[in-house]
């Protein structure tokens, strides 16, 4: 990796930066290491470029890939936060002391991976960016981690897999998270990935491109008669997700990979309802599998349109199609959103508020560890109202606890619900990034007795006792006054 690759990628994506500070910091940041090496055997400068390269790739700003190519100096050299302040400003030295203070990590075990959540938490409190250049720092080492003994390479792929993934999944950082975790897979459980990389490398590989490459042939050429702006790509399915669909639901890899899927980029909205037209003019769509989330995002932002069709040799094959900011945003969540606007409280998901809040609140220190382990281990769900608000629920919640969780009328008064657009039971369970609506009639009188069956959380299953305990003594107090 060299600074030229860089400032080629900074200057693509955005032609008119002026790129003089980033060949400062990276003359800076040169002198300073000169000498040190990484494990690996390579000039420790290596690191920083791949770190920068990262942050450019996923379009990061200017500032946050120059605190990239600096992140390691306070902490590895003999240059200071303050000689850093002085050439390059106050906002690169604030950036660049969140990765230090991120970095010093005292505790073991247990106590180490709070310890480390907590931080990176009051981390994101201070400044997004911060997170964001963290995690191009930990793919780097990940990629290097074949350098350290047996045990630290568990320990890295653990701590990766535990406290940097969630966090990815939660700011939508979607390709980064894909890559940390294929990395982790690899090491933590090398056997199966083998086995699963053989099985997608090697024999299915062959088969696939074949089918793609037909795909893109008899589509393009429609495409290329509308005069469209197009790319069509082979979508890139990673291993630890097949892995844990396996495992989830004990299925075979042929079961879990028997969709082919693939992406169509555009320049505009109209073109994607174009291209969905020309692909249902070609394949008969496979109706229930048609979806508009341009028109309707889903909670967390994403657009695209989707559909599955019967495509050549009648194989179903899915397609999203979207715009290149949508693709962008869909990669790389909120990284993505400061390329194209800066990021401020009102344009903030409203759920990094409600962790930032978390912070907040917290009465101390544990307090404060025990609620963010709630949020990012998975004995909670996030699932969302139709407006986008956030709630966390316990795992295995169902729509009943929702709706308590919500107000106790609107649990009383629950005759159905909707998830994720569609009619659902009451006792359908949960899962993360649900979108639930709860359908009441008001003429019902109170909870059915059987809901506490099946409710998982301590609110529903009390209001629910409460509501048949007045009752009770409602009915007897009745009586009793009937009877005088
Ligand atoms: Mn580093």
């Amino acid at each position: 990796m060299d600074i030229q690759k860089i400032k080629k990628l900074v200057t693509k994506n955005k032609p008119n930066v002026d790129i003089t500070m980033l060949e400062l910091a990276y003359e800076f940041a040169h002198e300073a290491h000169l000498g040190q090496k990484r494990l690996t055997g390579e000039d420790y400068i290596q690191h920083s470029l791949h770190t920068a390269y990262t942050l450019a790739e996923i379009k990061s700003e200017l500032p946050t890939i120059i605190a990239g190519l600096l992140h390691d100096v306070p902490e590895d050299t003999k240059r200071n936060l303050d000689d850093i302040e002085k050439d390059f400003g106050s906002e690169i030295r604030f950036l660049v002391e969140g990765i230090t203070k991120l970095s010093n990590i005292k505790y073991r075990g247990v106590e180490r991976q709070r310890e480390s959540l907590r931080k990176m938490f009051m981390a994101m409190a201070r400044d997004l960016r911060v997170i964001i250049i963290k995690f191009a720092d930990r793919l780097h080492n990940l990629r290097t981690i074949e350098a350290h003994r047996e045990d630290k390479k568990i320990r890295i792929a653990q701590e990766t897999l535990e406290i940097y993934v969630p966090i990815a999944g939660l700011l939508g950082m979607w390709r980064l998270k894909w890559q940390m975790e294929d990395i982790c897979f690899k090491y933590l459980f090398p056997e199966d990935f083998r086995k699963l990389e053989y099985k997608y490398e090697i024999e299915k590989k062959t088969e696939r491109n074949q089918f793609i490459a037909k795909v893109k042939k008899q589509l393009g050429e429609k495409l290329d008669q509308e005069k469209l702006n197009y790319i069509i790509e082979g979508r890139f399915k990673h291993l630890y997700s097949i892995y844990q669909k396996m495992q989830r639901k004990n299925r075979k890899f042929h079961e879990i990979y028997d969709v082919f899927a693939l992406r169509i980029i555009v320049d505009t909205i109209a073109d994607c309802y174009r291209v969905m037209g020309i692909i249902h003019s070609i394949w008969k769509p496979k109706t229930s599998r048609i979806k508009d989330y341009i028109a309707m995002p889903k909670p967390n932002g994403y657009q695209s349109l989707h559909t599955t069709v019967f495509g050549p040799d009648g194989k179903a094959t899915e397609f999203q199609i979207r715009t290149y900011r949508m693709h962008e945003e869909a990669l790389h969540g909120i990284a993505a959103h400061w390329h194209y606007k800066e990021m401020n409280n009102n344009n903030q998901p409203k759920w990094i508020q409600e962790i930032l809040d978390i912070q907040k609140e917290a009465q101390d220190t544990n307090d404060f560890i025990r609620k963010l382990k709630l949020n990012v281990f998975s004995d909670r769900i996030f699932v969302f109202s139709p407006k986008g608000e956030v709630f966390e629920l316990s795992a295995d919640a169902t729509p009943i606890d929702y709706a308590y969780h919500i107000h106790t009328d609107i649990g009383h008064k629950a005759t159905g619900a909707v998830i994720n657009n569609r009619m659902s039971t009451l006792d359908q369970k949960l899962k993360n990034g649900d979108m639930i609506e709860i359908i009441t009639n008001q003429s019902r009188k109170g909870p059915n007795k059987n809901w506490l069956k099946f409710v998982k959380g301590r609110t529903a299953r009390n209001k629910i006792k409460q509501y048949f305990k007045r009752s009770t003594l409602e009915s007897i107090r009745k009586l009793i006054s009937r009877g005088k």
